[in-house]
């Protein structure tokens, strides 16, 4: 019984992978290669700013965010996603739509009325692609299937159906163009030919069969990494920063330990949570079927920019918006742009009615136009664009930050379940103490579903060394396990409401 486990990554999946087994009493060290834990979910602050590296939007709808918000005492910190604005950008205009309260929706009457940004054939074929999904569930179902969005087994069928391929034969062309296309690239950055259906039937599952208990979606007033920063704070003698693991070792089909740092570190059990491709890089000995698999993750990269100021630039209440690559429109440079500020008084010096937070990403699609520019082109065009959604942007912006993103978020692409389906199915054992975790083993990228990658190679872990196994946890299977009632993290009446309609019809992740 026991052992030493060694987690190589911090981020969302290595913390808490790390956070689930030292609550087990295991003897667990996670190696990180940057000076700072968090990964993708880093939140940090710079000129009283909360920047934040990826992640932006919590899953309460989800599993295990909400639980473990709990676990490290940040129920107060958790902000529902009540109201907000949404900006569709159509014909070189700004549309904008609001969610929210009934009062507020009245409020906003006259603007809606005039909503320009989808034509209602969309919104018709949009309805028709959601029918179609449901049936395909129903009939899944109908097979004794468990229809669970962290189950590969139930998707699998679909796992090679392009999302744009599903769409046009579904519902039709506007619907791609001015609902499906905009809401995945908000999701991937990419656009609908590079993710998968799969992607979408998740959140579709996710929403109709969480929103009872759950509340959507929200943020933390401090981002989402001070979730896994806290998680981070209560183990932090577990951590190594600033030492990236140059090799997992494995020997005679068994994992014997890490070298880092030109140093042997020994360990029973590894948990990789690097990206798919880290993997493979780090791990020389690893057996061809499964670096055949990870072969098949693909990633979205992304120039993210964060522009800051004491003047708040954006519309009230506007959080958030879509681009729609229309036919009208050129494929647009910028997939998102998010206004932070307004979610809650922490992310400026001058709290959210004053200052402003925008976070603006570029398009996967652009990206080696982007690449082939200097750091002054580049941020030129990316300024150029947003003022042309927020002309009262200034020119000499108090923060203006850029972050290179070369594997910003998990296309969730064609091929790539099965691929990981096949892993977990075929290959847990062909390395005796080598385990995976990270956001492209599940069938939507999110820290959501990082975590639940984490916990079931941490459930694996128990197992194999003899220890009672983690509540709701059926490592082999990827079972679903009982949901953490969002109730958890005070999610205010009202946003079950907003969070259905966002994470439904408009948009989930508030990137
Ligand atoms: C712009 C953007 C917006 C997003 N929006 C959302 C959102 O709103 N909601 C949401 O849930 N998700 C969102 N995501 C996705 C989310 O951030 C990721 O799915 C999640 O953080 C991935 O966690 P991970 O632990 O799998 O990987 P990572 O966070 O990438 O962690 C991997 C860690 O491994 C470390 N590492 C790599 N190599 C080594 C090595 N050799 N040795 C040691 N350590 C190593 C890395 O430094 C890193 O810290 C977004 C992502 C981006 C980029």
């Amino acid at each position: 019984m026991g052992g030493k486990v060694i987690v190589v990554g911090a981020g969302a999946a290595g913390i808490y992978a790390t956070w689930l087994l030292r609550r087990q009493g295991v003897d667990v060290t996670c190696f990180e290669a940057s000076p700072y834990p968090c990964g993708r979910t880093r939140a940090y602050e710079k000129d009283g700013y909360i920047c934040e590296t990826g992640a932006l939007g919590v899953e309460t709808q989800w599993d295990f965010e909400p639980q473990l918000i709990k676990d490290v005492g940040l129920s107060g910190e958790y902000a529902a996603g009540t109201t907000m604005r949404v900006g569709f950008w159509r014909k070189n205009r700004l549309n904008l739509v609001g969610i929210g309260t009934a009062a507020q929706q009245l409020s906003w009457l006259r603007e809606t009325l005039g909503f320009r940004g989808i034509p209602l054939k969309a919104i018709r074929q949009a309805i028709k692609v959601a029918l179609a999904i449901n049936k395909e569930l129903k009939q899944i179902e109908a097979q004794g299937k468990d229809v669970h969005a962290n189950s590969f087994e139930a998707l699998l069928p679909f796992g090679d159906v392009r999302l744009d391929e599903y769409v046009l034969e579904h519902g039709g062309k506007e619907a791609l163009d001015y609902i499906f296309q905009p809401f995945m690239s908000l999701m991937i950055l990419g656009s609908a030919p590079d993710t998968c259906v799969t992607h979408m039937m998740c959140l579709f599952i996710n929403n109709s069969q969480g929103m009872s208990e759950s509340g959507g979606f929200g943020w933390m007033k401090r981002g989402i990494g001070s979730i896994y920063e806290a998680a981070y704070g209560m183990d932090e003698e577990c951590y190594r920063l600033s030492c990236p693991v140059d090799e997992i070792v494995i020997e005679d089909g068994a994992v014997t330990g890490v070298r880092a740092g030109g140093e042997f570190f020994p360990a029973d059990h590894v948990i990789c949570c690097t990206t798919a491709s880290k993997v493979a890089q780090i791990t020389p000995e690893l057996p061809q079927a499964i670096a055949d698999d990870l072969a098949c993750v693909r990633y979205a990269s992304t120039y993210h920019y964060m522009f800051g100021d004491r003047k708040k630039f954006t519309p009230d209440e506007f959080t958030m918006e879509f681009f729609a690559s229309t036919p009208e429109d050129p494929k647009p440079l910028i997939r998102v742009c998010l206004d932070a500020a307004q979610r809650s008084d922490a992310y400026t010096p001058y709290g959210r009615e004053k200052g402003t937070l925008l976070h603006v990403l570029t398009s996967y699609e652009h990206e080696e136009r982007l690449m082939a520019m200097s750091d002054e082109e580049r941020l030129k065009l990316v300024m150029d664009e947003t003022r042309k959604l927020f002309p009262d942007m200034p020119e000499d912006l108090e923060l203006c930050e850029c972050l290179y993103l070369p594997e910003a978020i998990s296309l969730d692409a064609p091929g790539q379940m099965p691929a990981m389906h096949d892993y977990e199915t075929n290959h847990l054992d062909d390395v005796r103490g080598f385990h995976l975790a990270g956001e492209y083993l599940h069938p939507a990228a999110s820290a959501e579903g990082a975590c639940i990658t984490a916990r079931r190679a941490a459930g694996r872990v128990l197992e194999q060394m003899g220890m009672p196994g983690l509540p709701g946890c059926k490592a082999e299977s990827a079972a679903p396990a009982p949901k953490a009632s969002a109730k958890d993290v005070a999610v205010p009446a009202g946003t079950a409401v907003a969070g259905f309609a966002a994470g439904v019809a408009i948009g989930r992740r508030t990137k």
